[in-house]
């Protein structure tokens, strides 16, 4: 065997070249802290905002403060074998989930890591969880409308695509109730829902998830958890994951309803991971940019403009208060950020008014161009029956002998909050709920007994369906979707003859 000396020569300039390929070029800097989940590292001068820095044995950690001699980082998930001296690789990216359709019907903590035992998910798409929020000229007005199916939201504090709606209200008010109601409304409307448990029980995680499964919800819903047992830096981060999720939808020009449930319990991580960062607390000890905090999350939900697909992304923050204190830190903040805010009450709640919505505080600032006609018709009305009504109510307490305007305005308001109620897991189709309210601010129900609307509501608008009248009545409001002299006719005739038939 003779080799030439080209050969060789050859040989080894593919080496060279090949050896420069293996080469994994990576900064290294060196943990000279830790503890609560946070870690001080050395020597990764050159270490990013937010980048995802890697542990021994598959821990990540996020990169969080940029200081002269160290970085501080939060350590993502378990970190009890984490030890001082240990060495931190860069991997140059900022922390990112997985997206796409694969992650649709998946429940998955803030990392994007399935934990349904339902297998891996298979997906090329990532997304950072931070990223910035879509300028002016790239939006448009809101709208469409976003139904919720929920009488009361729907009439008087409507939402539409691409709006920020906070629900705000005390401990056990049935805010998780709405958003959920509003989930599994969204089924055949083409929207894609994303439910962001931020530091609830797991029992309660699974008892949404099965809700929305046996309604079918889950076939357009991503699921996203990070519960009270997780370590404060998950809790912080999992809002932006889901947000990172619905971005991916929205940008490709399709519809999306976050829900984040709540917002106060991920200020209240954040506050954990700052001060052991060691960041100056300010008011109640948030650090100072806690408004940041949520401001840059919502201000990523958004109405696109048409070209850049029309996509939309729907948000609804949940905060809890304490005592109904809305005036406190973090509630003003949301509400200052949001398009609106739905109250809920305790007293109302407690008082069997459910969904216990006052009327009184709750706005919404865009959703009413998103409405539509026949509602926007039959909600003024509706209003201002409310509004006489509890001015009224109060006096009404004392009073024995009240005049005949009086008596007619409580009794009017008491048949509004009747129709007004609405039980959970079944939302209401637009139509439906148009009818209902007619019924009511027209004065259909003055002669019937308060806990009797329930009932007449239910059967009449299946009479309205199956009747002479559904071509009329029914399917009339459903093409023009507006109250018009002959509907109105029609459907007052179609009262009156139902109430011939009813045993009120
Ligand atoms: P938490 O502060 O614990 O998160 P929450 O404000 O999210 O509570 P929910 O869990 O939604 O409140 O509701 C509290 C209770 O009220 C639940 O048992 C729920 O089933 C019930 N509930 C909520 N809405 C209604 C409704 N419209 N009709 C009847 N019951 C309801
Ligand atoms: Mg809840």
């Amino acid at each position: 065997m003779n080799i030439r000396p080209e050969e060789i020569s050859s040989i080894i300039k593919k080496e060279i070249q090949n050896y420069s390929k293996i080469i994994e070029v990576s900064t290294v800097g060196t943990v000279i802290q830790v503890g609560d989940g946070i870690a001080r590292v050395y020597g990764l001068k050159d270490a990013m905002a937010g980048e995802l820095l890697e542990f021994p044995k598959e821990t990540y950690g996020m990169a969080l403060n940029l200081e002269e001699n160290n970085i501080g980082v939060v350590i993502l998930g378990s970190f009890g074998h984490i030890k001082e001296g240990d060495t931190v690789k860069r991997t140059g990216k900022i922390v990112e989930v997985p997206a796409g359709e694969a992650m649709i019907g998946r429940t998955v903590n803030a990392l994007g890591q399935p934990i349904d035992g339902k297998g891996p998910i298979v997906t090329d798409k990532y997304r950072p969880v931070e990223a910035p929020a879509p300028g002016v000229i790239y939006r448009k007005s809101v709208h469409e409308p976003l139904q919720t199916g929920i009488k009361a939201i729907d009439s008087m504090v409507p939402i539409g695509r691409g709006q920020r709606e906070l629900i705000i209200g005390d401990r056990q008010t049935g805010k998780t109730a709405v958003a959920i109601d509003t989930i599994i409304n969204q089924k055949g409307q083409d929207v894609i829902c994303i439910y962001v448990a931020i530091g609830q029980k797991r029992s309660t995680v699974a008892n949404v998830v099965h809700t929305l499964e046996t309604s079918g919800a889950m076939d357009y819903t991503i699921v996203v958890a990070a519960t009270a047992s997780e370590p404060a830096p998950m809790l912080y981060i999992a809002p932006y994951a889901g947000c990172a999720m619905g971005e991916e939808f929205m940008y490709n020009g399709k519809h999306v309803l976050i829900i984040y449930d709540d917002l106060s319990k991920q200020a209240v991580a954040y506050r954990e991971l700052s001060l052991l960062l060691r960041r100056p607390p300010g008011r109640e000890a948030y650090p100072g940019d806690v408004f940041y905090l949520h401001s840059r999350l919502l201000e990523r939900s958004a109405k696109l403009s048409d070209s850049l697909g029309a996509g939309s992304m729907t948000a609804l923050p949940i905060i809890e208060t304490q005592a109904g204190d809305v005036s406190a830190y973090i509630p003003t903040n949301v509400i200052s950020i949001t398009d609106g805010q739905i109250y809920l009450e305790s007293d109302l709640f407690n008082s069997g008014v459910r969904p216990a919505i006052n009327a009184g505080i709750s706005v919404s600032r865009v959703g009413g161009s998103a409405q539509i006609k026949a509602m926007k018709q039959v909600a003024g009305p509706l209003r201002l029956d409310l509004a006489q009504y509890r001015e009224l109510a109060a006096f009404a307490q004392f009073g024995s002998d009240l005049d005949a305007s009086t008596k007619a305005r409580l009794t009017r308001g008491e048949r509004v909050v009747e129709i007004l109620k609405q039980g959970q897991y079944v939302p209401m189709n637009v139509i439906d709920q148009v009818i209902s309210i007619f019924t009511a601010v027209n004065g259909f129900l003055d002669d019937i007994a308060p806990e009797k609307i329930k009932i007449f509501e239910e059967e009449f608008l299946n009479y309205v369906k199956t009747s002479k009248y559904k071509e009329s009545v029914y399917d009339a409001l459903e093409a023009k979707k507006a109250y018009s002299d002959e509907i109105e006719t029609e459907l007052k005739s179609a009262i009156e003859d139902f109430k011939g038939t009813f045993s009120a």
